[in-house]
């Protein structure tokens, strides 16, 4: 989930899809690389706790991401690499390490290696929350990603950023990562009641009528009070319109997914 503007959904996406594809029987991985450790927090993960691994030491330290995995204690199957407060620090001192931009790619290659040895299957997905900025974080990020979501806000501005956003993966792709490719825009935070939230939505689709999911993400105040109970909102009201399109857009991604999978036997 990237998007170097703030406030867009990212870490809402992030926390929800993973919930919604944990709950349809899938093993799901968070990896929590944005600072303020909402995603953490979100999935029930005590951040602040004492001797609480993180991202960090994955990054800085070389501790193996395995160490640092926790299980989300209200959604089997989904588990949480979260951020402790000293990521804060890991853009600076990410600077002076060798292969600065292979950090978060050689650890999750460590970890699929580590589970075989140990006969334990691999995540079926690992969600990874970016910071809101395009710094050494958010590249780690797509350097190990196969997929880039952008959540967009129906909000003004929406498309602000997103031409440099895309420049960056198109970067990225030719020189450090060639399997990355935009995966899917997820629009969030849509009004029906106003005119606005439409023509965003209407503008979106009409740039990028095939990469835009059909789900369409309401604006609910109970997607924004579940982080506050350490939830996604898929289990805080899961009958609601929130976990609902939440499960929608999930759906459509293991759609896409599939059909990708089935593209790359054929050919
Ligand atoms: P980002 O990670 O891009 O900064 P967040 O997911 O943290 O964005 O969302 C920003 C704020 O908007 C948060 O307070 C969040 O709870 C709220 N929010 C996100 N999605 C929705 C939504 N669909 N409806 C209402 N509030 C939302
Ligand atoms: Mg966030």
């Amino acid at each position: 989930m990237s998007n170097q503007k703030g406030g867009v959904g990212k870490t809402s996406s992030a926390v929800n899809l993973a919930a919604a594809l944990a709950e349809g029987g899938l093993t799901v991985l968070v990896i929590d690389m944005d600072p303020q450790g909402n995603a953490s927090t979100a999935l029930g993960i005590d951040r602040h706790a004492d001797a609480m691994m993180g991202v960090y030491d994955v990054l800085v330290a070389d501790r193996p991401l395995l160490r640092t995995v926790r299980p989300c204690p209200d959604v089997p199957d989904l588990w949480v690499a979260p951020a402790t407060i000293d990521l804060a620090g890991a853009e600076i001192e990410l600077v002076a390490i060798e292969r600065r931009e292979f950090r978060l790619r050689e650890a999750l290659d460590r970890l699929r290696q580590q589970l075989a040895r140990n006969r334990i299957g691999a995540p079926d997905y690992v969600l990874i929350d970016c910071p809101p900025s395009l710094g050494l974080l958010t590249l780690n990020a797509l350097v190990a990603a196969d997929e880039v979501v952008i959540p967009i806000q129906c909000e003004y501005y929406a498309l602000e950023g997103l031409t440099q956003l895309i420049r960056t993966v198109g970067l990225v792709q030719a020189s450090l990562n060639p399997s990355l490719g935009l995966g899917a825009i997820l629009l969030t935070m849509y009004d029906g009641r106003t005119r606005l939230a439409a023509q965003v939505a209407e503008e979106v689709r009409t740039h990028f009528p095939d990469t835009v999911l059909r789900a369409t993400i309401p604006r609910t105040v109970r997607i924004s009070e579940a982080p506050s109970y350490g939830q996604s909102v898929v289990t805080y009201e899961p009958n609601g319109v929130g976990a609902h399109s939440y499960r929608e857009a999930a759906r459509e991604l293991a759609q896409r997914a599939a059909a990708k999978s089935q593209e790359g036997e054929r050919a």
